[in-house]
């Protein structure tokens, strides 16, 4: 496996791809490995003859008040797991390597952005947008894989890249979780042991929902019944649970013929979680 930090290298190793003809596919992560990570790295392996991974913990997406200089970090094991998946390239920059000066161009996606994680951590979008256009410029990958434990960030990709046109071809990929249920998450390592179980309600609470909805339960209904089930945690305090059409995440009175989305966010102590689960 390659390792890179600059643009420059990372340029010249694509370019030598694509001169054999390789298709390119692309994992952008903020690093922390885990099997969810892995799970993009084989779905990604399927659709070309490449694997690009950056491991970036991007500034711009993070509140001032978020856990930007606490996100966990261990490039080392992070290297081990990525070659051992089959990572062809794994691009490390630094914060002056994505960002040389502050910049002045911000990818703003409207609508999309105006609930769920949009709502409640107000510029994360816009974070996120603008580093995943700056890296699909970089990679020019033909493929680009993101998970679906992040909902409306893929809703809100897919807009960018339909809007300006960026030939990438967005392929959205499913939850992986822990043995019990947990979906897992890099951040799920700062949880205490009694947070660690009373989190285990975000995903049991989804899979009522899931039955309350086979027997017909309306979406207001099953967002009461989840909030009943996390709040009965002591130490959940729940940011938000929403039911929503998907991909326009617009809120629905009724289910109809439309795919949506049950999503919800909830803190421990200082760690937030988010899950969800997607109807189509
Ligand atoms: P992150 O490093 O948390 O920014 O995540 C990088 C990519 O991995 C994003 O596309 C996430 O949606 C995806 N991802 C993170 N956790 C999971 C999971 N449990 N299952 C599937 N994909 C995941």
């Amino acid at each position: 496996m390659n390792i890179v930090k600059t643009v420059t290298e990372l340029r010249s190793w694509t370019a030598e791809q694509r001169a054999k003809g390789n298709r390119i596919s692309f994992v952008p992560t903020m690093g922390y490995l885990h099997e969810g990570h892995m799970s993009l790295v084989d779905l990604a392996k399927q659709h070309a003859d490449v694997v690009v991974m950056s491991i970036f913990v991007n500034p711009l997406q993070f509140g001032p008040n978020e856990d930007l200089e606490r996100y966990p970090r261990d490039l080392e094991r992070d290297q081990v797991m990525a070659e051992k998946r089959g990572v062809d390239l794994l691009f490390v920059p630094d914060v002056k390597e994505m960002y040389p000066q502050e910049t002045k161009t911000v990818i703003q996606v409207k609508g999309v952005t105006d609930r769920l994680c949009g709502a409640s951590r107000p510029g994360h979008f816009d974070g996120v947008a603008t580093v995943v256009c700056k890296l699909f410029n970089m990679v020019q990958p033909d493929s680009a894989f993101f998970g679906q434990k992040d909902a409306q960030q893929v809703a809100v990709i897919q807009q960018m890249v339909q809007d300006l046109n960026i030939p990438v071809q967005v392929i959205p990929c499913p939850i992986v979780r822990e043995k019990d249920g947990l979906a897992m998450s890099s951040r799920n390592v700062y949880l205490k042991e009694e947070e660690r179980i009373q989190a285990l309600s975000l995903s049991q609470s989804l899979q009522e929902a899931r039955d309350a909805y086979s027997k017909g339960k309306t979406p207001a209904e099953i967002r009461e019944l989840i909030i009943a089930r996390i709040s009965s945690q002591p130490l959940a305090d729940i940011d938000y649970v929403e039911v929503l059409a998907y991909p326009s995440l617009e809120p629905i009175e009724e289910f109809g013929d439309t795919s949506f989305l049950i999503a919800l966010a909830v803190r421990f102590g200082k760690t937030r979680l988010i899950d969800n689960l997607m109807m189509t």
